[in-house]
């Protein structure tokens, strides 16, 4: 396939506009750069698993003896303790290579991430936080030792953008709970060891404060995964859907304590933003292609282009629109804080927008300036286009989202209502 390119162009990733280097921790640094020791493999066989619409398997193998399935399970539960910030450079460096593989990893570490310090920080009482520390010991140790966990929160109403509690249930039984529901769109499906559900306490009259997250192993009886899954793109994600009925799951598959979910989801916006590193990763990955390929250096099509002002416009044009994401992609992952100010808040929105917007103008800007033979199915630039679609409709921050409570939030102070 042709991706020997990427052999060159992985090189220079802080020069061509990924990373300011200077700026990176050593931690930073070094994930890095296991990434790019991996990721030109990872870019070649994203032809067969999107041609497929298959699990990225062997990719994950290599996550797992990278450590990274431990990525953001913190240093004092044995894993690589990455931060917010550093699983989003991360990540999008994935991104860079494979865009699937990155969608998926995103789903296997919320898991982790949104069960560590923001749980820590809540106010819990000391019976809860014994719990959840046992709990997580659980679930980290899987992690730890390779198991790989998804998150479905889609159910096809308006659960996932927040508008009201979500569908599946969970009834509180005899040393744990039963669950019963159906998630749509759930990447890593028969793929994954646990699905992270996102569900509701069986209570009267429930409401999104009593949303709970629990691990449910794929193993357990009365779990299936149904349909096709035949998309547009991100198809390695493969994100079929997943019934539960009356699965059993002991209390120790709690991952976070209940009533908590809300309060950290309301107190640590930044956490529905971790798809953003994905398709940041393929815009720009979109753009190195096109900068190879006008310059002649791809393999199959070694003519130069570079000498034509059109070309050289486009790529302009695109380099403008990458340069205006990542600015704002630094600026806001460097903002992830517990209670953000409404200018964070605000801003963490206008980043979504923008870099999901923005790659999806940049493939379909690339495909247009590299022209016809570069939208061959022998060249990635095809299926970052497609994939690139797939951004802007990611809940619970939808591009339609963003800009409603964007929207709403620059013209209305909080509480503020009109008579
Ligand atoms: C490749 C891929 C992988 C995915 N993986 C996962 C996964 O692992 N886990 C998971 O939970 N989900 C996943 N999703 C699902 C995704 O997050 C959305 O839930 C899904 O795309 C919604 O589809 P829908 O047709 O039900 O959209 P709808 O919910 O009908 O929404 C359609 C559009 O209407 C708008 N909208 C909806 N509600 C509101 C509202 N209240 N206010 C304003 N606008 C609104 C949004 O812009 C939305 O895009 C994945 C999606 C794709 C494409």
């Amino acid at each position: 396939m042709n991706s020997d390119y990427l052999k060159e162009y992985s090189k220079s990733a802080d020069a061509n506009t990924m990373f300011d280097a200077e700026a990176l921790t050593e931690q930073q640094r070094e994930l890095i750069a296991k990434v790019d020791e991996y990721g030109v493999a990872w870019a070649e066989r994203a032809f067969k698993y999107d041609r497929e619409a298959s699990f990225p398997t062997e990719n994950y193998d290599d996550l797992k003896e990278m450590g990274f399935l431990g990525l953001c399970v913190p240093e004092r539960f044995g894993g690589l303790g990455a931060d917010y910030r550093t699983y989003t450079l991360v990540a999008s460096r994935i991104a860079y290579y494979c865009g699937s593989t990155a969608n998926t990893f995103n789903m296997h570490n919320a898991n982790a991430l949104w069960t560590a310090d923001m749980v820590d920080a809540m106010n819990l009482t000391d019976e809860q936080r014994a719990q959840q520390d046992r709990n997580r010991q659980i679930h980290y140790g899987n992690m730890l030792a390779g198991k790989i966990y998804s998150q479905p929160f889609s159910a096809g109403g308006g659960a996932a953008a927040g508008k009201h509690p979500f569908g599946t249930i969970a009834t509180p039984t005899e040393g744990g709970w039963l669950i019963n529901g159906k998630k749509i769109f759930a990447s890593l499906s028969g793929a994954a060891d646990y699905y992270g559900v996102l569900c509701t306490e069986d209570v009267e009259n429930p409401s999104y404060a009593d949303t709970m997250f629990i691990a449910v192993p794929a193993e357990a009886e009365g779990v299936s995964v149904v349909g096709d899954w035949d998309p547009l793109g991100m198809r390695g994600t493969v994100s079929r859907t997943l019934l539960f009925k009356d699965v059993f799951v002991p209390e120790t598959s709690q991952l976070m304590p209940r009533g908590v979910y809300i309060k950290a989801a309301s107190q640590y916006p930044h956490m529905f933003m971790t798809l953003t590193p994905c398709y940041i990763g393929v815009a720009q990955a979109a753009y190195d292609f096109s900068v190879a390929y006008l310059r002649g250096e791809v393999a199959g099509v070694n003519v130069k282009r570079r000498m034509y002002p059109t070309k050289q416009f486009g790529i302009a044009e695109m380099y403008i629109k990458l340069q205006q994401a990542w600015a704002l992609f630094h600026r806001v992952t460097s903002e992830f804080k517990r209670s953000p100010s409404r200018a964070e808040r605000l801003r963490a929105y206008a980043c979504q927008y923008t870099v999901m917007e923005y790659c999806a103008e940049i493939c379909a800007a690339a495909v247009r300036v590299c022209g016809g033979q570069a939208m061959l199915k022998t060249f990635p630039l095809e299926r970052m286009y497609r994939d690139s679609r797939c951004g802007a409709l990611m809940l619970p921050w939808t591009s339609e989202i963003c800009i409603d409570r964007l929207g709403h939030g620059l013209l209305y102070n909080e509480n503020e209502r009109d008579d």
